[in-house]
């Protein structure tokens, strides 16, 4: 208050002078004369000054009259529309038409604004959250801790504290790695002739990797998950394994292919720092492994649609496993221990891994130390993480508002379900009971706030390893073994556990039980804000919702019924028609070619996300009209003359602006599910008419093609 008060006085002072001031030199010709030259010159440019600013705001004001008259609408000046305007024209590049190119058109200016940092694969919005939750995360675990700390928070900040401690990774150098390598019973490549092979049991050497805290996942996968045909019971699933490139691809293309290359360099490194000196025999060694894994990648079915995978591979291993010389299977398994034992090492096992991939990925240095960490505790930690940011930080009233959006969108989806003409009766009616029952969960389960819930998950870990690399293993190890251990549980539907991540941007489809969740983290940013017009909102998370719900009933969901069990329930006729619909999207996404790698999209393998992207971004933008009806029209964005729809659509393109490092994106394009970014917004929106009728595009235009694929 009293700050106030003397700003106020003194404010008052400057006005009453200066107006005293105007007034002396009307009316008293010889006080002006009295004046030297340079006060006359000054007073004379402070009036002249003084007139133009009054000009200028005049003509501002006839300006935003005119402009308010012209487009007719009231215009939204609260902080939250001018934020998400001054965002938007940032990321608008107005040279390029919309009905041209309207990723260009939303995100032009963005991408030429952002530059990819050494540490950085790529920039996107979604990267920019989560390096903005990264370092809330990292201040919270960095402060001082209260004293009657729940144990689950100590051991976290324990882990954070030796991922930190370079300078005892430093110290301990291989000697973590050598000691595991022992129990395993050696890495034969760097034992030579002491290896016996006559010890050699390869399920034996699975079973000791699990107990020690590296994936037993290697020559087959095991793990226990529901039973999709009686989604409440939890049985052991056997499948194909990984490999250690991330996807097959890489082995099949041979030596000359530039990933194949490093991933070699890092295996023939990894015998050299661990003492092997014979070149020519190193590298004989780890080209029979290279041999033995590319068999291996042959044997694994590829065809990524079927749900259920006929184990032919295992027949293939047992083969395999056969013809194979034990010691090569050896060198095999253990190169996977060492290979995941790399980012927990010393500087130039971690500067080997990055090699590697910088070839896959093309980031060219190494990420700030608290980030990797931070990272490797939302693996480890996740939910005890979440925990703590939750009790920082969230927003009731976003919750509300999200809940609403669902609502509408479902609505909408609903309606499109009662009112398509290709499904017959029968499945149309079991369609609009599985879209009933869709179960929503948004922000984060409740249970995260009480300790006595967040404990039990933690309940037989105790971490009181000196060492980093064997708090990791340790950590690893009681992961699996909660995994395993669920065989004798049921699978719970909506088990809060599973809704216990709230510090991620991304969102979920679960269809086994059949739900859709939205966790705290994706609820800001681009994707939403309370304080802005709702077309906005719905451009963004409406579209991430309206995408989730698809999901439901894209190729792989609809094979799930309401309860989550896999269960046809389509008759045949409409089976038929659905397959034909989701052709024109295959076919039209397997058409894009993605110019900066010159490859094509993979249209089967990305087709359940282009089902999602397209129901998704339509069911959000007809849900706003909806909104709209029952809410009334909702004022307009300054410095922007575009209509709420053409926003919504500019809202709903910039969720996807990236700029991608061509490595990555290839790798994308090779391994993903998801089609790059720009496609999510050209595909979804050139089989939009209501996209063409928001921004008048000429038919035949390329936004508007005379062609177009609906699915939903
Ligand atoms: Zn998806």
């Amino acid at each position: 208050m009293i700050k106030a008060n003397e700003n106020g006085t003194n404010g008052s002072v400057i006005v009453v002078d200066t107006l005293d001031f105007s007034c002396n030199v009307v009316s008293k010709p010889q006080w002006w004369r009295r004046r030297t030259p340079l006060e006359r010159f000054l007073i004379i440019a402070f009036c002249l000054l003084i007139v133009c600013v009054l000009i200028t705001i005049l003509i501002t004001i006839i300006l935003l009259v005119n402009y308010e008259k012209r487009i007719g609408k009231n215009i939204c000046i609260s902080p939250g529309c001018v934020t998400s305007a001054s965002n938007i024209i940032q990321s608008l590049d107005t040279s390029v038409s919309p009905c041209d190119d309207f990723y260009q058109y939303a995100c032009g200016n963005w991408i030429k604004r952002k530059y990819i940092s050494e540490d950085q694969t790529g920039v996107t919005e979604f990267g920019i959250l989560r390096d903005n939750l990264n370092k809330q995360l990292r201040s919270l675990i960095e402060r001082k801790p209260p004293k009657d700390e729940p144990s689950f928070f100590r051991m976290m900040r324990m882990m954070y504290r030796q991922c930190m401690d370079l300078i005892s990774i430093e110290k301990e150098n291989v000697k973590p790695l050598r000691k595991y390598l022992r129990q395993l019973g050696g890495w034969p490549l760097v034992e030579k002739d002491v290896w016996n092979e006559t010890d050699f049991d390869w399920i034996e050497t699975l079973v000791k990797m699990k107990k020690l805290g590296y994936s037993h996942n290697i020559l087959i996968s095991i793990s226990v998950l529901p039973d999709i045909k009686d989604s409440e019971k939890n049985i052991i699933h056997i499948d194909q394994p990984s490999l250690g490139t991330p996807n097959r691809k890489y082995l099949l293309k041979g030596m000359n292919d530039s990933v194949l290359k490093a991933y070699r360099k890092v295996m023939i490194e990894s015998g050299a720092f661990l003492g092997v000196k014979n070149r020519t025999y190193l590298e004989n060694e780890v080209n029979k492994i290279i041999a033995f894994e590319t068999k291996l990648a042959e044997s694994i079915d590829h065809s990524e649609l079927v749900i259920v995978r006929v184990p032919s591979y295992l027949s293939q291993l047992e083969s395999l496993l056969l013809e194979e010389d034990k010691r090569v299977i050896a060198n095999y398994m253990i190169w996977r221990a060492v290979f995941s034992s790399l980012g927990q090492l010393d500087t130039k096992w971690r500067h080997l891994a990055e090699s590697y991939d910088r070839v896959l990925s093309g980031r060219s240095i190494e990420k700030p130390r608290h980030d990797t960490c931070i990272r490797k505790l939302m693996n480890r930690f996740g939910i005890a993480l979440s925990a703590m940011y939750i009790r920082d930080k969230f927003d009731e009233e976003s919750r509300e508002k999200a809940y609403e959006m669902v609502d509408y969108i479902k609505r909408k989806f609903l309606n499109i379900l009662k009112s398509v003409n290709w499904m017959d009766e029968k499945t149309r009616q079991r369609a609009i009971e599985k879209a009933q029952s869709i179960r929503t969960q948004i922000g984060y389960s409740k249970e995260l706030l009480n300790n006595t819930k967040v404990a039990e998950i933690y309940q037989n870990l105790t971490l009181d390893a000196k060492t980093y690399f064997e708090t990791v293993q340790k950590i690893r190890r009681f992961w699996t073994e909660k995994e395993l251990s669920k065989l004798r549980e049921p699978y719970l539907k909506n088990d809060w556990k599973r809704f216990a991540k709230p510090a991620t941007i991304n969102a979920f489809y679960n269809a086994l039980e059949n739900s859709i969740k939205f966790p705290a983290g994706i609820l800001q940013g681009v994707f939403f804000a309370k304080d802005r017009p709702n077309y906005l909102n719905y451009g963004g998370i409406g579209y991430i919702i309206g995408h989730e719900i698809t999901h439901g009933f894209d190729d792989k969901g609809r094979q799930f019924d309401k309860n989550g069990n896999n269960e046809n329930w389509w008759e045949t006729e409409t089976d038929k028609k659905f397959k034909q619909r989701v052709t024109c999207i295959i076919e039209q996404y397997g058409n894009y070619t993605v110019d900066e790698i010159n490859e094509n999209i993979n249209g089967v393998n990305t087709q359940g996300e282009n089902i999602a992207d397209n129901g998704g971004l339509k069911h959000a933008f007809l849900a706003y009209k909806d909104y709209v009806k029952d809410k009334g029209e909702e004022p307009l964005l300054p410095g922007l003359s575009l209509t709420q729809e053409q926003l919504f659509f500019v809202s709903a393109a910039n969720v996807w602006c990236a700029k991608i490092r061509p490595q990555s994106l290839k790798l994308r394009v090779q391994t993903g599910v998801h089609s790059p970014p720009r496609f999510r917004v050209i595909g979804p929106m050139s089989n939009m008419h209501e996209f063409s009728e928001a921004f008048n595009c000429p038919p035949g235009s390329r936004m508007n093609p005379i062609d177009k694929c609906e699915v939903w």
